[in-house]
């Protein structure tokens, strides 16, 4: 069984707002992918950890990465990250392998046991499926101000996470369709096939930083993985 992690890294980060794309940022010295790559190197069942970047991407070259025969860049980045997947995918070809994971550059903090625990439990799956959680806080549906129209019942709720793990065939099909606004990660992808990926247990330590104010709370989660292996 072969399993290959798939990394969309070829988005401009416009939300953080910082001049260069978030993956280059600088979190704990380093810059916040490679946080990235080492939790999936880590991983010994990834057989291979494939980067996409964007065509035109300058910032990858000016720093030094993990020496690993494992990982592999692709330089094919597409306008959406449905697209930059698909076109990983469509570049690896045949080379996919079983399953591939696809997970996002910007989430630096991905325990090592969610993705123990996704790969148990999926490796025999079906379908495959992704990390999530299920949501905490009490859910407002906003008017047109600031004013909340509804009250939206949280029961059955989870916030998608990554890695999200499907086989390569199917994935490819999943994303050879459609790619409008609606397709936001490989899961709804694959519903629209009418199947239904499974559930994964994820961590909330498994942050998206999307915000500036997301580093912060990178760096102190790294910071207290340091302090806990007491270095
Ligand atoms: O912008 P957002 O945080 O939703 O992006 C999620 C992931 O998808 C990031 O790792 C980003 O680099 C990647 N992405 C991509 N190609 C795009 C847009 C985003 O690979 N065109």
């Amino acid at each position: 069984m072969s399993r290959i992690a798939l990394v969309p890294a070829a988005g401009g980060g416009s939300r953080m707002g910082a001049g260069r794309p978030k993956q280059y940022l600088e979190l704990a010295g380093r810059p916040l992918l490679a946080h990235t790559l080492a939790r999936l190197l880590a991983e010994p069942r990834l057989d291979r950890i494939v980067l996409v970047l964007a065509a035109d991407d300058g910032w990858f070259d000016t720093f030094a990465w993990p020496e690993d025969h494992r990982l592999a860049v692709l330089r094919v980045g597409g306008p959406s990250r449905a697209e930059s997947v698909r076109n990983g995918l469509a570049a690896l070809a045949a080379d996919a392998g079983d399953w591939v994971l696809v997970h996002d550059a910007a989430r630096c903090c991905l325990p090592a046991a969610a993705l123990a625990r996704l790969i148990d439990t999926l490796d025999d799956d079906e379908v495959g499926g992704l990390l999530a959680v299920p949501v905490a806080d009490t859910l407002k549906r906003a008017d047109g101000g600031l004013r909340v129209a509804a009250t939206v019942a949280r029961d059955g709720l989870w916030q998608a996470q990554t890695p999200q793990m499907f086989r390569a065939g199917l994935l490819a099909r999943a994303l050879g369709g459609e790619l409008d606004a609606g397709v936001t990660d490989e899961a709804s992808a694959v519903e629209r096939l009418g199947l239904s990926p499974r559930l994964v247990e994820g961590d909330t330590m498994n942050l998206k930083v999307t915000w500036p104010h997301d580093l912060p709370l990178a760096r102190a989660i790294l910071a207290a993985e340091r302090g806990g292996r007491g270095e």
